[in-house]
């Protein structure tokens, strides 16, 4: 399971109700940032989310709006001691950009040290953390390198206490070992295999994180069945030329999309500021019923279909 907060949901300038790109994820003890908009500092603290394992920004494109708030988030993490480390991912001109403003602006100025790391992703790339896997998937966006990002669970397979009580397998460290997929011998000889305890393969939770983008057609396959889609729709279909011009969505396209990948879930940001809200929502619903207009500071749970 994930956990989502938005910390912004503007396009391109912020509004009075609405700050620029950005969106915590949540896994067990990890969080990612993905995108990092002018006033992303102060949505963190108003949203209680704290900073101490806020090791991880995952960058969409280099485009001002989505990464300006990298500025003043190095400043602060580089006065504030227990964090030492920042790492910094995207596609190769978000990178160049990010490493320009944070190593010959930012942090020479701050004169104390964080370590930031930058490292540029390619399409199909994966990043392994902890428990989730992070996949990097090009997107088009106007000339910009653009990159959508799906946060991966494993697959699990869910451990029979039952079973292994009666196999007489003891608590510990030969339980651990069979968790892992490892067998096990018991003291009077017998072999307990993974198969013996572990139930079948369940997926894992997928959520897949779109930034701008201009069309969905290259996503369709890698989000199909996603449990939540977090999506731009910057535009009504009134100003659909708008949104080829600019390279984005309309809600109409959005929500079209969610339905084609059978999302579990779709959350519509990136919200351009001639719009009040309710009414990219309400076109939005005509293609999925539950969409959902992202509010600065929401949280969501983004959970397995089967588990909600
Ligand atoms: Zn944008
Ligand atoms: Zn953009």
């Amino acid at each position: 399971m994930f956990d989502i907060m938005f910390l912004g949901t503007a396009a391109s300038r912020p509004t009075a109700d609405r700050g620029l790109s950005g969106l915590m994820v949540f896994h067990e003890t990890e969080r990612f940032l993905v995108d990092c908009g002018e006033g992303t500092q102060r949505q963190l603290i108003r949203g209680k989310v704290g900073y101490r394992k806020l090791t991880r920004v995952f960058l969409t494109h280099c485009h001002l709006d989505h990464i300006l708030g990298l500025g003043g988030l190095a400043a602060s993490f580089s006065e504030w001691e227990p964090l030492k480390e920042l790492t910094i991912y995207g596609p190769p001109t978000a990178i160049s950009l990010a490493r320009r403003l944070l190593c010959d602006v930012v942090l020479p100025e701050a004169g104390k040290a964080l370590n930031v790391q930058f490292v540029e992703l390619a399409s199909g790339e994966t990043v392994s953390c902890d428990h989730v896997q992070v996949r990097a998937i090009a997107v088009p966006h106007r000339e910009a390198e653009c990159l959508a990002y799906l946060f991966e669970e494993p697959p699990r397979r869910h451990f029979d206490k039952g079973t292994a009580e009666r196999l007489g397998v003891p608590e510990g460290p030969s339980r651990h070992q069979l968790a892992k997929g490892m067998s096990v011998t018991l003291g009077d000889g017998t072999t307990v295999s993974p198969d013996d305890v572990l139930g079948a393969s369940v997926a894992g939770t997928r959520l897949m994180v779109v930034g701008d983008i201009a069309d969905t057609d290259g996503l369709l396959d890698i989000a199909a069945d996603v449990d939540g889609l977090v999506i731009e729709s910057t535009y009504l279909d009134a100003d659909r030329e708008h949104a080829r011009h600019y390279g984005h969505l309309t809600a109409v396209d959005a929500a079209r999309f969610a339905t084609a990948c059978r999302a579990g879930a779709l959350y519509l940001t990136h919200i351009s500021g001639r719009y009040r809200g309710p009414e990219i929502l309400e076109e939005a619903r005509q293609w999925y019923p539950d969409a959902v207009l992202a509010k600065d500071l929401m949280r969501a749970s983004i959970k397995p279909a089967s588990a909600s």
